[in-house]
């Protein structure tokens, strides 16, 4: 479906509220059952508007950003050398790593404290890896996104929601470049 130009997903869940997500680069309106996509637009239009602006505004700066160039290798003694320093940081252990390809999202922790990372990480400078290691490690000690999980990011990066834009736009970079 496509909105002003971009595309967007709906999927429905058990949630009171109409939700947007933006992590991927594209729109997903997540919906409480039931709930009629037309009266979402109808109701929320300016709310949809502002995520749209601030998705534009996203893209702009992103023209300004420069991937990093480094190798496989030294990608990998990075994630590396940061699990084991983030891990001693948060007294929690860390399973097995696996670097992957993924077209949704940075990284993910599974339920068995095993770290997958997004191999097209290897773009963005160190500091930002550093933070989404950061944060999926964070997630052994709180799986869900509640203040308790804010608490510890927020004790390193009081700043964290700047780096979750620069993420944002960094995805956009990074999709143009390895078209996903
Ligand atoms: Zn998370």
């Amino acid at each position: 479906m496509v909105l002003n130009n971009y595309t967007y997903s709906v999927s429905y869940r058990d949630i009171k509220y109409p939700r947007l997500e933006l992590k991927t680069g594209k729109l997903l309106f997540i919906l409480p059952s039931g709930y009629n996509p037309d009266t979402l637009f109808e109701k929320h239009n300016s709310w949809i508007y502002r995520k749209i602006k601030f998705i534009e505004e996203c893209m702009e700066s992103a023209k300004n950003k420069k991937l990093v160039e480094r190798t496989d290798e030294e990608f990998k003694r990075l994630v590396d050398k940061f699990t084991v320093e983030i891990s001693l940081e948060l007294e929690v252990k860390i399973g097995r790593i696996y670097l992957r390809k993924m077209r949704t999202k940075w990284a993910s922790l599974s339920q068995h404290g095993n770290l997958t990372v997004n191999k097209l990480m290897k773009y963005l400078p160190e500091y930002l890896i550093e933070y989404i290691i950061f944060h999926e490690t964070a997630h052994i000690i709180e799986k869900k996104h509640n203040t308790r999980f804010r608490g510890i990011i927020e004790k390193k990066y009081r700043n964290y929601q700047e780096f979750e834009k620069e993420l944002f736009e960094y995805w956009f970079k990074v999709s143009e470049q390895e078209s996903i």
